[in-house]
């Protein structure tokens, strides 16, 4: 199959569809890859490596016009949905329920087009996702150490603490894939971590991994607002499947906080689990409200984009390889999980959310 990869023309978007050892493991299969020139210079991918992988490199209008199965990060912009043509394959990040002209355009299209964002697994879990919260959760306390110091609005605490001193106090909301990474790196810098869940099974995982290092919490109202008034940097990341976060931490919580806490919001692509939060970017990434710093970005895996891609390709690969081994037809009649991304095919929706989101028939 003729596999191709674009450049990534949203805004500040780094990331690339595939890394030149995905390219390679295509070319092993004995598939052709066109690799847009400078598709991943930014991130230290350059065209040599391409090369090297036995990648063709070519221009934009070229990868639209001669690939089989189109590779992306992020959702095709306006100029790139119009380059798609029936019966070609898209692999990439759709988020199409909040995106009628996306959507409209994929259907003009006739393109077969999979999302990574409804691709499940067997446990029921979003495996194409998860790599991006992994990063985030780990971004989360990186991010939330530098804005704890003095410079940047912080209470000057220094999170591992030094001897005869005490360690910085972190709390995570939510025990998933972003607060079980926060997690590690929160235990790993020496802090002191709390973390709390509504689920108990994930409060026993947890529990089992760590034990006496970490302190497990069952999310209540009180709790969240006793361990919030001592934390030094709080890290929001529940998930409400489907829904808005949930809004555990009032304005009044806020003000009650410590001056100089830190408050990483990582549930900011759900709206956030703060009433103060409101999205920021990586250009301008915090903001004050009542003597709590505020991060809140809500692309934060952009900031890393050659982990992040790294990262997204191993999740990937897998099925990038299937769909071209076996053509998309047999590949999602093989696999139900795979068959679960497909939102648009030939024209017609076929995922129930998206379609209920905009009011169209499946
Ligand atoms: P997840 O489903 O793995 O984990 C969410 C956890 O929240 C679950 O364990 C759940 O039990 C817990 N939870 C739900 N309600 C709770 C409550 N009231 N109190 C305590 N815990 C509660 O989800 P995830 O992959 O960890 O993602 C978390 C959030 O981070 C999502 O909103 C996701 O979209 C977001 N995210 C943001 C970025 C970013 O760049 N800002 C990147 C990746 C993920």
């Amino acid at each position: 199959m003729h596999v191709g990869v674009p450049k990534e023309i949203k805004n500040h978007e780094y990331r690339v569809g595939l890394t030149p050892q995905a390219v390679m493991e295509l070319v092993r299969h004995g598939h052709q890859v066109s690799v847009e020139r400078d598709a991943g210079q930014a991130i230290g991918f350059d065209n040599a490596a391409y090369q090297a992988a036995g990648a063709k490199l070519v221009s934009a209008e070229q990868v639209f016009a001669e690939a089989d199965l189109i590779v992306k990060v992020k959702e095709p912009q306006a100029e790139e949905r119009a380059r798609l043509r029936p019966g070609q394959v898209l692999f990439t990040y759709l988020h199409l329920a909040p995106d009628r002209a996306q959507t409209e355009d994929l259907l003009a299209s006739g393109a077969t087009c999979i999302a990574y964002e409804t691709v499940t697994d067997a446990q029921g879990r979003l495996p194409l996702l998860a790599p991006m919260s992994e990063v985030a959760g780990r971004m989360a306390i990186q991010a939330g150490a530098s804005c704890l110091e003095k410079a940047r609005g912080g209470r000057g605490v220094l999170l591992g603490g030094v001897p005869g001193v005490p360690r910085g106090k972190v709390v995570i909301l939510g025990g998933g894939v972003v607060g079980a990474n926060a997690l590690a790196m929160a235990v790993g810098i020496g802090a002191d971590v709390s973390v709390l869940d509504k689920n108990p099974d994930v409060l026993r995982r947890l529990d089992a991994q760590y034990g006496n290092r970490i302190t497990t919490l069952y999310s209540t109202a009180s709790v969240v607002e006793e361990q919030l008034c001592g934390a030094d940097l709080v890290v929001g990341a529940v998930l409400i499947p489907g829904a808005a976060a949930p809004k555990l931490i009032s304005a009044e919580l806020v003000r009650r906080m410590q001056p100089g806490a830190v408050l990483v919001d990582v549930a900011i692509d759900q709206g956030g689990c703060a009433e103060t939060s409101r999205p920021t970017t990586h250009a301008d990434p915090t903001y004050v409200v009542d003597e709590v710093v505020h991060y809140c970005v809500a692309n934060m895996p952009g900031a890393v984009a050659r982990t992040s891609t790294q990262a997204l390709n191993n999740a990937t690969l897998p099925f990038v390889l299937a769909l071209a081994n076996k053509g998309a037809r047999q590949a999602l009649g093989d696999d139900p999980h795979l068959l679960n991304g497909l939102n648009v095919c030939a024209g017609q929706l076929t995922n129930a959310s998206v379609a209920e989101a905009l009011g169209l028939p499946v």
